[in-house]
């Protein structure tokens, strides 16, 4: 028979690589918290309204990348492709936005049926972070110092860049795509297929095109700032002169929309040239309205989401993930004969006294020999031994699996001590 295989696009987190994630999960957890965020959690899949009502039924998200189907009561259901609108669903639901401001975390997978490639996968995972209940720029500004921060901590400041721009309010937005509009009909068979597309849905999202002819028709187009109403311009000069102060260097691009309608004022993305085109690591923006349009009361909001996969991509091109990371064991067991019963309560006396040493039994049996290649292939530094000699003196054999030295033999109550003074346990 033949055997089945993931669905394309969906990997599995292998334990040679689960070290480098727990590394860029807690390294991530660390830097939220030091914030005073707190982590929210809420299903993957929620009914699909809620995403069309929020990302918005013109978007390449809607249009072509969720994955839906009914539950057996007919009610159509969707994967979550991203976190923010279950985000806000959730806050909602329970009252979290009732009175009350929220700094909010959460990290999981997220689907989406794209190509796969490199950085691009059909189930991949997402940090988010969510604010709700502040309006002015400090906010936007400390979630941008809060990631500007975690990229010194990983290491990679150097090759990631912060994009900046604001896409004003809906009013604003509205009287400049009438602008764009009747700039771009006049070259309307010059276009690509997608912006000709885009020129009746959503014509902002032509300004992402990735056509050369169509960004080159673009560089005589009206300019979003200078259509920006008064609140946003300065919230937006505000934003970017706290900044300035903190020294956080950016990038405005006038031509930065994002692809989810629920956008308003400031939109980020920070982006890095060594992952090639799937170079933006984390995006986010102001979304003032999106409460509201869910059937909430106005809360001004702001986020962002940020690719997990991409990260760590990015730590392996640059060669930052921590060597050691995925030591099995810094202790293995060897148990030499029929030793079961004095070697499993030996192990388990060892975790209840050093609870942070990493011990890995030898479990299986095998000969001597083929004992010390697989504490040998563990990593470990030190392998305990038992055989039956050391059981009949009640002695443990300590050898080192790194240095060429004699097998030295003590009672087993030294070993605790032992392990102590040789590895950093408590
Ligand atoms: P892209 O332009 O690369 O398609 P996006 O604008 O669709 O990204 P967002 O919806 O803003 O992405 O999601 C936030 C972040 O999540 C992205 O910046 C990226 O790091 C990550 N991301 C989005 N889609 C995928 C995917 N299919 N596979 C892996 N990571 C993804
Ligand atoms: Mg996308």
């Amino acid at each position: 028979m033949s055997k089945i295989q993931s669905v394309k696009g969906m990997n599995d987190l292998l334990p040679g690589d689960s070290a480098t994630w727990q590394y860029l999960e807690s390294k991530i957890q660390r830097v939220f918290e030091s914030y005073g965020y707190r982590l929210i959690r809420f299903p993957i899949l929620e009914k699909t309204e809620l995403f069309k009502r929020s990302i918005g039924e013109v978007t390449d998200i809607v249009e072509k990348e969720m994955y839906t189907f009914d539950d057996l009561d007919g009610t159509s259901l969707t994967l979550r492709p991203e976190g923010t609108a279950a985000c806000v669903r959730a806050c909602e639901q329970n009252g979290l936005l009732y009175n009350q401001t929220q700094k909010l975390w959460y990290f999981g997978p997220m689907f989406r049926h794209e190509r796969p490639q490199k950085g691009r996968l059909r189930q991949f995972h997402q940090f988010g972070v969510e604010v709700f209940g502040f309006n002015g720029p400090d906010i936007d500004v400390e979630i941008l110092a809060m990631t500007a921060r975690l990229w010194r901590e990983l290491g990679v400041s150097d090759c990631i860049t912060l994009e900046l721009n604001s896409i004003g309010s809906l009013e604003s937005r509205a009287n400049y795509k009438a602008a764009l509009v009747e700039y771009l009909s006049q070259f309307k068979e010059q276009l690509d297929d997608d912006s000709k597309r885009r020129l009746t849905t959503n014509p902002l999202r032509i300004l992402d095109s990735k056509n050369p002819e169509t960004q080159a028709l673009l560089n005589g187009a009206p300019n979003l700032m200078d259509y920006l109403d008064d609140d946003s311009k300065e919230h937006f000069e505000s934003l970017c002169a706290l900044l300035d102060s903190l020294g956080i260097s950016y990038k405005i691009n006038p031509r930065l929309v994002r692809g989810l309608d629920y956008y308003n004022k400031t939109v980020f993305e920070w982006v890095t040239d060594k992952l090639g085109a799937q170079g933006t690591v984390c995006a986010g923006g102001r979304y003032d309205g999106l409460t509201k349009q869910l059937g909430g009361r106005e809360t001004p909001a702001v986020g962002f989401g940020m690719g997990a996969e991409r990260l760590v991509l990015l730590l392996e091109e640059l060669n930052l993930v921590p060597k050691g990371l995925d030591q099995q064991a810094e202790v293995y067991l060897v148990a030499a004969g029929k030793v079961d019963e004095f070697t499993m309560k030996l192990s388990e006396q060892l975790r209840d006294e050093l609870p942070s040493l990493k011990l890995l039994n030898n479990s299986g049996g095998g000969s001597f020999k083929s004992q010390m290649k697989k504490a040998d292939k563990s990593g470990a530094n030190w392998a305990l031994i038992v055989g039956e000699n050391e059981v009949a003196n009640n002695q443990v054999g300590f050898k080192s699996l790194r240095q060429a030295s004699e097998q030295e033999f003590l009672p087993v109550s030294e070993v605790v001590e032992k392990l102590k003074s040789l590895i950093k346990v408590h």
